[in-house]
């Protein structure tokens, strides 16, 4: 089995921007928390790509040993339509535009995310908190920062303050912006807003009459500003002071920001040593966004329904198709490329099949072979360990399927050491299922094929002894032109054969 002892690994660290080594505050515990969805609309392609990515990081840590506990929220309260505390809750909008609860708002996307990621063969968080589960505790840290004199209270409304903040602390610093340039910038937007600078932030806001999503409070009837719920579930969950934080990039200003300095302004401490930020998903070139409509969802691919498809893609090859990419590069969408993943997908789960079906036979031991086959093996640990590397990864995967099939010919694994052969295996193996998380297709797909085949031949056996040829002929020429070919055999009984 893996170990952390004996594989590093350097995770590119957004608020230093350079690799460094990682080390967790409480080895072999790991705490990762990832800003989970805004349920208020099917989940798509890109936020599933982000999904996938820290997905991704979870298994490996996890293969490695770590004892990880990973945090991933659901907001279903807080999130305003636009980043400067205004507008409205976008929960609470979709619920009114639909005539619905917004908590049945919130059910129903957070079933389709759910659904959604477990078709991607994603493992579930250990914790998944959401935010309307935690007011209580938002409100105690909205007084902890009170008290610490690094909010004020206007009209009900609590603002983070943000000049404050920074005459001690570097409010920027995982942006990169300069606090001067933000303050500069925000003076001349204000006219009449409450805050004292808008680069300031809601921790608190009174509700109007028509915000329907609202809790009592020691400064107003009112809901929690967005940022706040990831300090706090993050810290009750994994301490003041955690090992990893994930998000997609577009995250890094406001939210992660602010989540630094409340967790700062709260306990005294930076919450988070290692920040993590994915790259986005494209699609002709422009971010895949809900706002913009630029989208594609799971299940038009899985379908093949949308426009932009040739046809239907599997879970798998999808998956396979992000994991090509390192989750730091722009990664765009494209019919052709997933064509070429479909393909490089099956290639991989046919040498895996090949590996689990070789035995090893003791033999004459070809240094050489013996030598390259390890070091093949330890670089799928030295890339994945150079900032979750998974292209180069798959690339290594790619020279060691070409060692899989030259024993597929030869039938037996025969020129390499028995422990090479199980580290071949064991390594293998662990990197495709475990780390990239990628199985074989499922299973029941071809056995309800099976079924309705057997049906239809049934059908038309049936027909046939009634001399209902048109029907029998129908039979056989759609399943023709649905790519499935019967052959009919003396002893009476038929057989089919798909076309791939
Ligand atoms: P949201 O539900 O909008 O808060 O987004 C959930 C997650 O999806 C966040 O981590 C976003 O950064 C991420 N995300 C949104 N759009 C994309 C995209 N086009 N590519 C990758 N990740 C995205
Ligand atoms: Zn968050």
């Amino acid at each position: 089995m893996a170990k952390f002892e004996d594989h590093k690994v350097f995770i590119y660290n957004s608020l230093k921007g350079e690799k460094e080594e990682f080390i967790p505050v409480a080895s072999p515990n790991v705490g990762l928390y990832v800003c989970g969805p805004t349920v208020y609309s099917n989940v798509h392609l890109g936020n599933c790509r982000t999904f996938l990515s820290f997905d991704m990081v979870f298994r490996y840590l996890t293969h490695l040993d770590y004892k990880v506990r990973y945090v991933r929220n659901i907001t279903d309260a807080g999130h305003l339509e636009n980043d400067a505390d205004e507008g409205e809750d976008k929960i609470a909008k979709k619920a009114r535009l639909e005539s619905l609860e917004p908590m049945e708002i919130v059910q129903s996307y957070t079933l389709d995310f759910h659904n959604v990621m477990r078709s991607f063969n994603a493992h579930p968080p250990s914790i998944e908190p959401t935010a309307t589960g935690h007011i209580v505790e938002q409100i105690e840290m909205i007084q902890t920062i009170l008290d610490k004199g690094l909010a004020y209270e206007v009209n009900g409304s609590v603002y983070f303050d943000v000049k404050k903040y920074s005459e001690t602390e570097d409010y920027g610093e995982l942006s990169g912006r300069k606090i001067d340039e933000l303050m500069e910038g925000s003076r001349d937007l204000d006219g009449q807003s409450e805050k004292r600078d808008s680069v300031d932030f809601a921790l608190w806001k009174k509700a109007s009459p028509m915000h329907i999503m609202r809790w009592n409070s020691p400064w107003s009837v009112g809901f929690p500003g967005w940022h706040l719920e990831c300090s706090v579930m993050s810290s009750k969950y994994l301490g003041n002071q955690f090992d990893i934080h994930g998000g997609g990039m577009d995250l890094k200003f406001p939210h992660h920001e602010c989540e630094i300095a409340q967790g700062q302004a709260a306990n005294g401490v930076k919450p988070v040593n290692y920040w993590m930020h994915g790259n986005m998903l494209t699609l002709n070139g422009q971010r895949m966004s809900k706002s913009t409509g630029n989208t594609l969802l799971p299940d038009e691919l899985f379908s093949g329904s949308s426009d932009l498809l040739d046809k239907a893609y599997s879970p798998m090859v999808v998956r396979f198709f992000m994991m090509q990419a390192h989750y730091r590069s722009t990664l765009d969408f494209s019919s052709d490329a997933l064509t070429a993943a479909e393909k490089g997908y099956k290639k991989l789960m046919a040498a895996l099949e090949t590996l689990n079906s070789l035995e090893h036979k003791a033999g004459t031991i070809n240094e050489a072979v013996d030598a390259e086959i390890t070091a093949l093996c330890n670089k799928c640990y030295e890339f994945m360990g150079d900032d979750f590397n998974t292209p180069r990864t798959i690339a290594v995967l790619f020279d060691l399927v070409g060692k899989i099939n030259t024993y597929a010919a030869h039938g037996v694994i025969e020129d390499i050491s028995q422990e090479t052969s199980n580290l071949l295996t064991q390594s293998f193996q662990g990197m495709v299922v475990e780390v990239l998380g990628l199985s074989p297709e499922e299973k029941s797909d071809s056995g309800a094929l099976d079924g309705v085949m057997q049906m239809l031949i049934k059908m038309r056996r049936n027909a046939k002894l009634n001399k209902d040829f048109a029907l029998s002929d129908q039979i056989r020429d759609e399943l023709i032109a649905a790519g499935v070919k019967l052959k009919d055999n003396r002893d009476g009984t038929t057989e089919y054969t798909v076309d791939n």
